[in-house]
């Protein structure tokens, strides 16, 4: 978590010592059936970092401080951010190769696409939405820049141009959602040299995370990221190693919106909203520090 994120992060909670959590609402899912996703198999990919290329290159981005072409920067645990929606990072979970060698696994971090998306739930205008396809979609004209979706989002995604005065955007990846509309695939599943990134329907996608497992006892451990975390996730991986080894994060099985939704409701329904709003984010960001807490002692942080 960058400086800017923790401030604004911690100015939330301070505000919200002052409110009250209302009881959370019952969560119905308006999950398309069977969206498109991405399966990211880890035991496959060698940190190349041409997918972070793609995604800057089809978004537009910035060029980046450092060449792409680095790969020292592996070593750097980064989170996606305002100029990358997806970064890399290596870790050596212990696994050594027949000279006693430490094997690195790496890990394509980015928005998850989550089928109950909290950081749609958590957008008081509807700036964030869950599409068909699958994309969770930011419509920016819609957006006010009051970053709930920042402090609801279980994978600390969303990231928010702090340096731009004028206009500041909520940034995460897009899932290249007008590169689907024309029915491309993402520009960082179409660059990878090593087909580390599947892009398809989520059904084929478990499917095949499912074969690859079953085939291949050895190579992957038997759990699909993404299956059930955050009651489910466009986006999956499957591993040589235990998720917990690779920074990824602990997340319920349930979906987030259970804790953030009621958020709608206390805006419209009380006069009292302010103070329930930011009690409600408050218990959020509660959930979530915890759990990084609980996380971090077990050496896991992303
Ligand atoms: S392009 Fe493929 S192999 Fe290279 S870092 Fe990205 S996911 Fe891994
Ligand atoms: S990972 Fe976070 S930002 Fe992405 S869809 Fe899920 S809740 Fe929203
Ligand atoms: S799906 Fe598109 S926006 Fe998302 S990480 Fe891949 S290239 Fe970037």
């Amino acid at each position: 978590m960058n400086m800017t994120r923790r401030v604004f992060l911690s100015g939330l909670g301070a505000s919200a010592l002052a409110g009250a959590a209302g009881p959370a609402q019952a969560w119905e899912s308006k999950a398309p059936d069977d969206p498109l996703g991405c399966l990211v198999d880890l035991a496959r990919c060698t940190g190349c970092r041409k997918c972070e290329q793609a995604c800057n290159n089809v978004n537009d981005l910035p060029e980046p401080d450092t060449l792409f072409t680095d790969l020292r920067l592996l070593d750097v645990k980064r989170r996606p951010d305002a100029g990358a929606y997806t970064v890399v990072n290596r870790y050596f979970p212990g696994k050594v190769d027949d000279e006693n060698q430490l094997i690195p696994v790496h890990v394509k971090v980015q928005c998850m696409h989550c089928q109950d998306p909290a950081c749609a739930s958590a957008c008081i205008t509807g700036a964030l939405s869950k599409k068909d396809n699958g994309t969770v979609h930011y419509d920016v004209s819609k957006c006010i820049g009051c970053r709930y979706c920042m402090v609801a989002c279980p994978f600390q995604i969303p990231a928010y141009e702090y340096h731009k005065t004028v206009t500041p955007k909520v940034m995460k990846c897009t899932f290249c959602f007008d590169r689907l509309e024309e029915g491309k695939k993402p520009g960082c599943a179409e660059i990878c040299p090593v087909e580390a990134i599947t892009f398809g329907k989520r059904s084929m996608l478990l499917e095949l995370a499912r074969r690859r497992i079953r085939n291949d006892p050895g190579r992957y451990v038997d759990h699909i990221y993404g299956e059930k975390e955050a009651g489910g996730t466009s986006w999956l991986y499957v591993s040589p190693v235990p998720f917990h080894q690779l920074g990824f994060i602990d997340v319920p099985d349930f979906p987030m919106p259970r804790l953030s939704e009621s958020i709608h409701k206390a805006v419209y329904s009380y006069l009292w909203a302010p103070v329930a709003l930011f009690g409600m984010l408050y218990g959020v960001k509660s959930y979530n520090d915890r759990r990084d807490q609980k996380q971090a002692g077990q050496g896991g942080a992303q």
